[in-house]
């Protein structure tokens, strides 16, 4: 039998979750970009390509969509952090020609918000970092790395100029202003590692995973098919990354408790969620977690070195010990596995199976791992039950 020690889990709080009381409609209606979002995403992204012709039909339908003329000039001062004074300028030049030509042919055109004076006396390096902290999710703590080591001059100018100048001008919201940046930087292209972080900072301020697919296909109509497929790389990667930070406390349709992390392959045949809910109790004696098996997963024959109790929660699921019968399970039951006793749990083949393992300590860890439960016994285990 192959023996490997559970490495220790983390730490984790239990946290509530609860579901939101909006109806399919309405929440299919909140995942579509506003006509002001989706009039930013070709402003931004045809001054970042130079495309002049083009962005002036954009800046036209953004004033037609409802944005008053500094809306727009804002998006257009914002693309200079992003794409240099020239195409912002020459972004700003469209712009004037365009409310010229408006104003001649009897358009009148609304002047749109002011910026709010800023009041705050904290130093503007301080503000632009708390800006930046809440589009990242991310406390700015610790040496500098990277870049903003290399040159700690771009750190200042980043943090002062772009996340306290720009950002905290209110005329624009931070989910606005992250549209802006990501339709920008997906029409610039080859800037993949900033767009990834962008649709990060994106996700943090409001634009779901439906906005930026909507965003995207905009730019593939208005920027560019390459420009658009380059982009969903980019965000099926962003996804990627937020789904692994966003699994541990989504809500879990087997349990009260939150969904947690998924359980290692290496110790789980099929899909398994672990929760820990006690990582170590005061004495240091036991833990407690959720685990929710999807249907036909189970674990590893395994031991406990002090035993374990497992009392379940929902659905169907077997606990066998070896060279005995399977003993099926469901809600209510209550299973006190002895300690050194070689034996495996998890779902039956059609029912997903939650259970809370409260397992007791030992020195070599919460479980001695052994080989997978196969096919054939799995299915010896769980016939006729
Ligand atoms: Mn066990």
């Amino acid at each position: 039998m192959n023996i490997s020690i559970r490495a220790p889990i983390a730490g984790m709080l239990l946290s509530a979750f609860s579901f939101a009381g909006t109806s399919g409609a309405q929440e299919a209606e909140n995942e579509k970009l506003s006509a002001r979002e989706r009039a930013i995403v070709p402003v931004a992204a045809l001054t970042a390509k130079g495309d002049l012709p083009g962005l002036k039909i954009a800046l036209a339908e953004g004033l037609d969509s409802g944005m008053g003329v500094n809306d727009i000039k804002e998006v257009l001062v914002q693309m200079y952090a992003y794409c240099g004074f020239p195409r912002s300028l020459q972004g700003i030049n469209t712009f004037m020609a365009l409310l010229d030509e408006r104003r001649q042919s009897g358009i009148s055109d609304k002047p749109g918000s002011e910026a709010s004076p800023i009041v705050s006396d904290e130093a503007k390096y301080e503000r632009g970092k708390r800006i930046l902290e809440t589009l990242t999710k991310r406390p700015e703590t610790g040496p500098k790395t990277g870049a903003n080591a290399f040159s700690p001059e771009i750190d200042v100018f980043l943090k002062e100029h772009l996340f306290a100048d720009i950002f905290e001008r209110d005329i624009l919201s931070f989910k606005e202003r992250e549209i802006a940046t990501i339709a920008a930087l997906t029409a610039l292209g080859g800037v993949e590692p900033m767009l990834r972080s962008h649709m990060g900072m994106g996700m943090n301020v409001g634009v779901t995973e439906a906005q930026l697919r909507e965003l995207l296909s905009i730019i593939e109509k208005k920027a560019g098919a390459k420009e658009a497929a380059d982009g969903r790389k980019v965000l099926a990667q962003a996804l990627g990354k937020s789904k692994a930070q966003g699994e541990e406390n989504s809500a879990n349709e087997y349990s009260a408790f939150p969904k947690g992390n998924k359980a290692s392959s290496e110790y789980f045949t099929g899909t398994a969620w672990v929760k820990i809910l006690v990582p170590q109790d005061e004495t240091k004696s036991y833990s407690v977690g959720d685990v929710t098996f999807e249907p036909g997963c189970r674990n590893n024959w395994h031991t406990h070195d002090a035993g374990q109790i497992l009392l379940v929660t929902y659905g169907k699921g077997f606990y066998q010990e070896k060279g005995k019968p399977a003993r099926a399970l469901s809600a209510g039951d209550v299973v006190v596995i002895p300690s050194d006793v070689e034996h495996w749990h998890g779902a039956a083949p059609d029912s997903a199976f939650t259970h809370i393992a409260i397992t007791n300590n030992s020195p070599r860890g919460a479980a001695v791992w052994g080989e997978k439960v196969t096919d054939e016994e799995y299915a010896g285990a769980t016939a006729g039950k």
